[in-house]
């Protein structure tokens, strides 16, 4: 399966510069193609879009300066924009004409893997132009970490403080592992994923901790700021200082949540691992839970189960596991010991049964109702089991609404 290893770079003042102007040309060239495609113009395809490249640098000789390679990448850009557009289109879904890139925003460059040279810890990154008519030298960036032995391609990307990155494509082997036992997990509120295997034996898996401390720094940093001058010195500062503690809290909470979905995927014994479908969204359509908007913000955003769910899909297959996806309908309703169905509001920690006075943490009432449903869909099999293919997309859809709305971030990592 195909990995992506994101490695911070340090680079030099005249280098950032040379990348900045060279992201800058391709995000031109790209707005000015999506520009036309918005007039109602025809795409003709990327290998025809790709023969007008010289005329267009006849047009603006500065398109010299950059890297071909990463020019061509421009057409294959707009080509899988549109092809998702018309797929979109076919699929009933809500189409979403390719956006204009915003300046603010690092126009991603990659260069295929043939192009480029690592030495040590030295990325070489080309510019365009042949000898005297090279107006920028290569850029020569230096990498935090060893790069991936074999890769294919190699996507450079910034982030809002600066920071540069070089993600590497590699391919890697997935293992196998023998089969033998299952383990569902609950992925909840308190904690965040809470677990419980064929013997009875439960995994308590706690999460990123220290939120509710960061969104305390947060709303004081903000409010400070709010206070300045808008466009001030100090406002320019407190900005920075926000986006600093902010990248921190997105650091942290992702490191608990790659710790946390090793853990599953890799560490424990069991070779099956359950977890319930998130993406029907219960908690936030059902009328019932309406007020409980400020927990949807908890786990939506600050315990990012969707990435977690997105981890563990990726994880489980590189490490051999079989991950199942089955309906979490009512399993935090239904009493594990008795299947008596009560009324659960999402405030209870407790699960207390009133039929045969059971007594069990929530969370590991569904994790066993997961477990148990999953069992006995395995042995007289009704039905298909939800397979990750599905959630895939689910997840995938729920994402586009998401960056729909904030309008942030290009998904490559
Ligand atoms: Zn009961």
């Amino acid at each position: 399966m195909l990995l992506c290893t994101k490695i911070r770079l340090e680079v030099s003042t005249q280098d950032a510069a040379t990348l900045e102007f060279m992201q800058g040309k391709c995000r031109g060239l790209y707005n000015w193609w999506i520009g036309r495609l918005r007039n109602g113009e025809h795409w003709p395809g990327w290998q025809e879009a790709k023969k007008t490249l010289q005329a267009s640098k006849q047009h603006d000789p500065e398109l010299k300066a950059v890297y071909g390679k990463l020019l061509h990448e421009v057409y294959f850009r707009a080509e899988k924009a549109m092809q998702d557009f018309f797929r979109r289109c076919r699929a009933g879904e809500k189409r979403g004409f390719p956006r204009y890139k915003p300046r603010h925003e690092f126009f991603t460059l990659c260069y295929p893997a043939m192009y480029i040279q690592v030495e040590q810890n030295i990325l070489r990154l080309p510019t365009g132009g042949k000898g005297k008519h090279k107006a920028f030298p290569d850029i020569l960036a230096r990498l935090t970490e060893p790069a991936p032995v074999t890769f294919r391609e190699v996507a450079i990307s910034r982030d809002a403080r600066g920071h540069y990155y070089a993600s590497f494509v590699s391919e890697r082997q997935e293992e196998h592992r023998e089969q033998g036992g299952t383990v569902a997990f609950d992925l909840g509120i308190k904690t965040l994923a809470t677990g419980v295997n064929e013997e009875g034996r439960v995994y308590t898996i706690g999460g990123f901790k220290g939120h509710r401390w960061y969104n305390r720094q947060l709303d004081k940093i903000r409010s400070k700021r709010d206070r300045c001058k808008r466009g001030s010195r100090r406002y320019k500062h407190l900005s920075q200082v926000y986006q600093r503690v902010s990248q921190k809290k997105r650091a942290k909470r992702n490191d608990s949540l790659h710790k946390a979905s090793h853990l599953i995927s890799r560490k424990l014994v069991e070779s099956t691992v359950v977890v319930g479908d998130l993406s029907q969204q219960q908690m936030v359509t059902d009328p019932r839970n309406a007020p409980n908007a400020h927990r949807n913000r908890e786990v939506g955003n600050e315990w990012c189960v969707y990435t977690f769910v997105q981890m563990l899909i990726y994880k489980c297959k590189l490490y051999g596991k079989d991950l199942q996806i089955i309906s979490e309908k009512y399993t935090s309703q239904d009493c594990s010991g008795c299947r008596n169905r009560q009324p659960m509001p999402l405030w209870k920690r407790t699960y207390r049964c009133s039929r045969c006075g059971l007594v069990m943490d929530r969370d590991e009432n569904s994790a066993r109702n997961i477990l148990q449903r999953y069992l006995a869909r395995l042995e007289p099999h009704t039905g298909d089991p939800v397979r990750c293919a599905d959630v895939f997309t689910a997840i995938n859809t729920f994402q586009h609404v998401e960056k729909g709305r904030t309008r942030g971030g290009h998904g490559s990592n």
